[in-house]
């Protein structure tokens, strides 16, 4: 059921892009949606970009909606918590929940982006131009410009949404036409993939965790793949002697492995291979104002609000993002001059609340997961949380199993916080009280 509706422009067939083509299409919008790459299905994929992904519960509420949750969830492997490598010594499991039950999912990314093309693709009404990279976009008349195969080529939409990614060309031009502002922190860290193959088929390491390498001022992650290889993510600085570049030849590269990384050289045998060859990403938060212009131009997903990956989140927020903008479309009886502004309204305090945890998950992971005070302070988390079900909830399991805005989650643990240190210091006046009362029992 498409009749009736103008065509809706969606830029950027990615992970945002392809669900809110899903979500627009089963609202009855035809759809056209531009990508500036070949479609990913018949091409291949670029080196060393972001493999895998942590898939948690508010992206899967966006996939069940469209039906493709049991899909995707087909190839998914469960991370119950995680794996903590020291330097010397056997690595120690942290279960993320209570119950330790409730996992985060490793998730092929070019399989999910592909899953939700194949999905966008046959819903009626959806059409995908690949090789069409937006580089013009007037925000008063909805026309856009797309460099592709042919050459130059424009389009108008009576509504356009700005699904592509961080860099977004959307973005850019708002920004060219001085309507918006926007802000762009990047950390001093890069990222590079490494790849720990199967060992005689089989996972070289759990594949029921995900794999933490703390190392203070830096890290590396590894989730694990469907073809029993770990992706491994080193998390470093890009300037100074700790720095990818300060690794200047093969053998210093083992060198630096053997003393931080040891139990990595004997999984890795293309260790050297993949750290010279493969891309250094860059990490960062995205902020801009507004997210919509005129109620016809939107930006959505990580055009809006890049984060840093840390807690597992971007592509998590983008899917909610989708759900939130239809629910908005809902309420406003589908008048988009009024649905774009209060889905900005309704976000964007909720995004702002990921970024910053996801910012401070960074420390977390990278240092305190080791230290003896963190793993208690994780322990009595957890006992609170089944001493007190469902009235203690610790941030981790808020962001990652439910569903609640991010920005009700900070209020709440800052509650929480609170009245754990009001009871504890309340424990710990009362057992002076005792101390005291028992002391001058004794000397009378
Ligand atoms: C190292 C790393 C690890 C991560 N791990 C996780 C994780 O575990 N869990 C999680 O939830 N998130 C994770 N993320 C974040 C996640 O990848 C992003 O939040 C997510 O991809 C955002 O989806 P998007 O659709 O908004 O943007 P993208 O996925 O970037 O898609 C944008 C699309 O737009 C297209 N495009 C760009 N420019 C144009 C143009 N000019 N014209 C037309 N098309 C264009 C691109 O080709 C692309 O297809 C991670 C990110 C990184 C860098």
């Amino acid at each position: 059921m498409t009749s009736g509706r103008d065509e809706i422009a969606v830029v950027g067939a990615g992970l945002a892009g392809c669900l809110l083509a899903c979500f627009l299409a089963r609202r009855g919008y035809p759809v056209a949606l531009y990508e500036r790459r070949p479609d990913p299905r018949t091409s291949t994929a670029e080196r060393g970009r972001s493999i895998n992904l942590a898939l948690s519960a508010r992206g899967l509420d966006a996939l069940r909606r469209i039906g493709l949750d049991e899909q995707v969830m087909g190839d998914a492997l469960p991370m119950r918590g995680r794996m903590i490598h020291p330097v010397a010594g056997e690595p120690r499991f942290q279960s993320y929940s209570a119950d330790g039950d409730r996992a985060i999912n490793s998730i092929s990314r070019s399989a999910l982006n592909n899953a939700l093309l194949t999905a966008a693709a046959a819903r009626p009404g959806v059409r995908i131009a690949f090789d069409h990279r937006l580089v013009g976009l007037d925000p008063a008349t909805g026309e856009m410009a797309f460099e592709t195969p042919q050459g130059k080529l424009t389009a108008t939409a009576p509504v356009v949404l700005g699904a592509d990614g961080a860099g977004s060309a959307v973005r850019g031009q708002l920004l060219g036409y001085g309507v918006l502002d926007e802000s762009l922190d990047f950390l001093d860290y890069g990222y590079k993939e490494l790849t720990i193959p199967p060992v005689g088929g089989e996972f070289a390491l759990d594949p029921a965790a995900l794999h933490i390498w703390p190392r203070g001022t830096s890290m590396m992650i590894a989730l694990p793949n469907p073809d029993r290889s770990f992706t491994c993510t080193l998390f470093w600085p890009t300037h100074g002697t700790a720095a990818f570049a300060s690794l200047g030849s093969p053998a210093a590269v083992e060198r630096h492995f053997a003393t931080h990384y040891p139990d990595l050289l004997a999984l890795a045998p293309n260790l050297v291979d993949d750290y010279r060859h493969n891309p250094v990403g860059v990490l960062g938060t995205v902020r801009c104002h507004p997210w919509q212009v005129n109620g016809r131009v939107a930006l959505l997903g990580d055009a809006a609000h890049a984060i840093v990956p840390f807690y597992g989140q971007g592509a998590n927020c983008a899917f909610e993002d989708v759900v939130e903008l239809d629910r908005c479309l809902d309420e406003c009886g589908d008048r988009w001059a009024s649905a774009l502004p209060l889905f900005q309204r309704r976000r964007q305090a909720n995004v702002e609340a990921i970024a910053r945890m996801a910012l401070a998950n960074f420390v977390e992971m990278r240092d305190k997961v080791a230290s003896p005070v963190f793993q208690a302070r994780r322990r009595i988390e957890h006992a609170l949380e089944r001493a007190l079900p469902g009235r203690y909830v610790s941030q981790y399991e808020l962001v990652s199993f439910s569903t609640t805005p991010y920005a009700e989650v900070r209020r709440r643990v800052r509650r929480q916080y609170a009245a754990v240190g009001a009871a504890a210091a309340g424990t710990a006046a009362l057992l002076a009280g005792v101390g005291a009362l028992l002391a001058r029992g004794r000397r009378g």
